[in-house]
């Protein structure tokens, strides 16, 4: 591709421009981190996992009527996408307690919660990502109170799609992070990725606490078979995907 320029060097993913700039190519690295970057490490393979589940995920929620930022991947780790200035907040939605949640309320590990929790965290390395109030995200005038609701009832709406469809791969959507993006028309597109590092998946076939982890807690716990558990997300999503259009 011509007039490629790094933009954006992040954690898991290299952003090149392109010789269009409604276009930006995103390169995902095997480069994985965790605890805001204290730990460091590489997992064999992600990049290109975390590509192809991606680009599977986001092809079948345009699908669905969820508008992406995701175009083609020219290459199985490469990604092209619609430039869009990304939101600064994850959103973050959570069917069973893990991880932060469970630390900070003491709610046990693995509580079903009794409706979908969706909260918003500051995308800010420097200061830890902190967990936002509604009131701290007015204040920091980063989103308006109509966008905040349309990228709330998107989140929840993706969360009853990839629930189903994880359900389907025999696996159980705890929880994941979103992030939304403009484009250059204002409208709100779902940007970066959905990847097992960034969604808590638990395979079903499985009863062991350990054993059912198949996203990036293998490596943030240093649980082992941090790859195959990968591997296995992209053959049971792919397949999933495959069946789907097979069957039209
Ligand atoms: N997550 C993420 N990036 C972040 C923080 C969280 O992708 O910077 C994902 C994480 O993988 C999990 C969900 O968001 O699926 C909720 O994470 P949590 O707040 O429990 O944080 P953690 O326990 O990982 O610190």
């Amino acid at each position: 591709m011509l007039n490629t320029e790094k933009l954006y060097e992040g954690k898991a993913k290299i952003l090149y421009t392109t010789n269009n700039p409604e276009v930006l190519l995103t390169c995902y690295k095997d480069d994985a981190t965790a605890f805001n970057a204290q730990k460091r490490g590489q997992i064999q393979g992600k990049g290109e996992i975390n590509c192809t589940v991606s680009a599977a995920l986001f092809k079948w929620l345009e699908s669905l009527g969820i508008p992406t930022h995701y175009i083609d991947c020219p290459t199985p780790n490469q990604m092209r996408v619609k430039a869009v200035k990304i939101i600064p907040i994850e959103v973050v939605v959570r069917n069973i307690a893990a991880g932060s949640l469970c630390r900070q309320t003491g709610l046990p590990e693995g509580k079903v919660l009794p409706s979908p929790l969706v909260e918003y965290y500051l995308k800010n390395d420097d200061l830890g990502d902190p967990l936002l109030t509604l009131d701290r995200l007015f204040l920091l005038d980063i989103i308006s109170q109509a966008q905040l609701v349309a990228i709330k009832e998107m989140a929840l709406k993706i969360n009853r799609h990839l629930q189903d469809f994880f359900a389907s791969c025999q696996i159980t959507l705890v929880d994941f992070k979103l992030e939304f993006g403009l484009d250059s028309q204002q409208q709100i597109l779902l940007a970066d990725e959905i990847s097992p590092d960034t969604c808590r998946l638990w395979d079903r076939t499985e009863t062991d606490p350990q054993a059912r982890v198949m996203d990036k807690d293998r490596f943030r716990k240093d649980l082992g078979e941090v790859e195959s558990a990968y591997q296995k997300v992209q053959a049971r999503v792919l397949a999933q995907i495959e069946q789907w259009q097979k069957s039209g």
